[in-house]
């Protein structure tokens, strides 16, 4: 998977001082892969990575990092700055600051969730503002959307503004306006229809009522589940209309997001706010650097990389190297230090934690719990043994094998288990030659 492999990347690159296009190469494709994973549309991905290796070549790397490290920020730290734009990594705001009411927007295909995202806005907007929020419905093709917007706005304490299917678009939103001016609205929220895909009567239409009503905000609401081909929508969308932000939805499926730096990419404007549910809480604001994450697939893997390496203990491993190089024989003893430095790895299920969500999906259906029992089932049976024993393995035949299942309360078994593992162990620590195994720990540093 991909953290496995950006670790692997990242440690061949360990020891160089400055980045270059060769010690770059194979960082510079995980990342391409990672974007494309994550269904960013390629043409913004070549774009990316052109970008990504002007930036990155020369840079210095700096302290304790390794070139991959460093080149794994310059590619988060550009990722955040092309979706924060001028808003400097942070979220942008909506501008709501017209003389009222402040007219809000919603454009998009049928199914983005516009009629969702204006009931989660209007809650948003009487909570932490305190707004006076009215809602209308301009989607004169279904009379169950007029229905639906009516249903979530009262399910948010705002006041709908009730329209029919006989009325044009346009006088609706007429009526609406007049009305929020008279009843002292702050913001009016203007929801639309949409259509199964581009449409030239649905642009017209959208079209209109944007000249008419002048919106602060002028929302374009995108599915992000949509990945590569929110770019097509996303370019029609931003011709026909001068979108002011963009509200990316359904965030909290399994898509890893790639349509927002798509979006971003083609249409230049701000994310404002993502969709993260159906509930009418489902709605953040956006963060860039959280996207860049989840698009980049990376969760804390830097933090992973160095706790591995420092959990790790040098002094152990160097002693257990020079024994086996004197001719010393592989006991229970190393086999229960060496099960004791993969705790102090942090724990498999630690380790677990710091993956990106979607690999501790896949951990988790993969039963990282019954790893670390096993872990925890295996100490335990070097811990009934005596001292004799830990030292010469070969002494523990049946009857010891009984008592020591006994003490550590499992099966003879799983003592049986245990002793196939280690002896494994032994036979590949013969095998190595005290050089080697230097080598080998370094290794599993990681
Ligand atoms: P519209 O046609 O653009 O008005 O879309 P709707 O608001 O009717 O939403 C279409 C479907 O998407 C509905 O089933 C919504 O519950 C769902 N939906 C909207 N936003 C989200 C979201 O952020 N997460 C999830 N899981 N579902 C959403
Ligand atoms: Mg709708």
């Amino acid at each position: 998977n991909l953290t496995q492999r950006m670790a692997r990347v990242v440690k061949t690159l360990r020891g160089e001082a400055r980045l270059t296009e060769a010690n770059m190469q194979d960082m510079l494709r995980e990342v391409r892969l990672a974007l494309l994973e994550a269904d960013v549309a390629l043409p913004v991905v070549r774009d990316f990575i052109a970008k990504i290796r002007d930036k990155a070549l020369g840079e210095e790397v700096v302290g304790s990092l390794t070139p991959g490290q460093a080149l794994v920020a310059v590619v988060q730290r550009e990722l955040t700055a092309l979706m924060g734009g001028d808003y400097d990594g942070q979220a942008a705001p909506l501008n709501l600051s017209v003389s009222p009411p402040a007219i809000i927007l919603m454009a998009g295909l049928q199914g983005a969730g516009k009629t969702t995202t204006v009931g989660k806005l209007a809650r948003l907007l009487r909570e932490t503002q305190k707004k006076k929020v009215l809602t209308v419905s301009c989607d004169v093709y279904r009379p169950a959307a007029i229905a639906q917007l009516k249903t979530v706005t009262e399910q948010v304490g705002a006041e709908f503004f009730p329209s029919t299917p006989d009325q044009t678009p346009l006088d609706i939103a007429r009526g609406a306006v007049d009305w929020a001016k008279r009843h002292f609205h702050d913001v009016l929220i203007v929801d639309t229809a949409g259509r199964l895909g581009i449409d030239e009567a649905m642009m017209q239409e959208i079209t209109a009522l944007n000249q008419a009503l002048r919106p602060a905000e002028t929302l374009f609401v995108v599915d992000a589940m949509l990945g590569q081909d929110a770019i097509n929508t996303a370019k029609a969308f931003n011709e026909a209309l001068p979108l002011t932000g963009v509200v990316l939805t359904k965030l909290d499926g399994d898509s890893r997001g790639g349509a927002a730096l798509s979006v971003r990419h083609v249409t230049g404007k701000p994310i404002k706010f993502v969709g993260v549910g159906e509930k009418l809480d489902g709605l953040e604001v956006f963060h860039p650097d959280r996207m860049a994450s989840r698009i980049l697939g990376m969760g804390d893997i830097l933090a992973l990389v160095e706790d591995a390496q420092r959990g790790v203990d040098m002094k152990a491993a160097q002693k257990l190297a020079d024994k086996v190089k004197k001719g010393g024989d592989f006991d229970l003893n190393d086999f229960g230090a060496q099960l004791g430095q993969m705790k102090k790895m942090g724990g498999l299920s630690t380790l677990l934690d710091k993956l990106p969500a979607q690999f501790q999906q896949a951990a988790g259906n993969a039963d990282m719990s019954g790893a670390e029992k096993q872990l925890r089932r295996m100490e335990g049976i070097i811990q009934s043994m005596t001292p004799t024993e830990r030292a010469k393995p070969d002494l523990i035949k049946a009857s010891r094998k009984r008592r020591i299942a006994a003490g550590a309360g499992v099966q003879v078994q799983d003592v049986n288990r245990m002793l196939a593992q280690f002896e494994q162990m032994r036979g590949m620590m013969k095998k190595l030659k005290g050089g080697n195994l230097g080598k080998m720990m370094r290794g599993m540093r990681g």
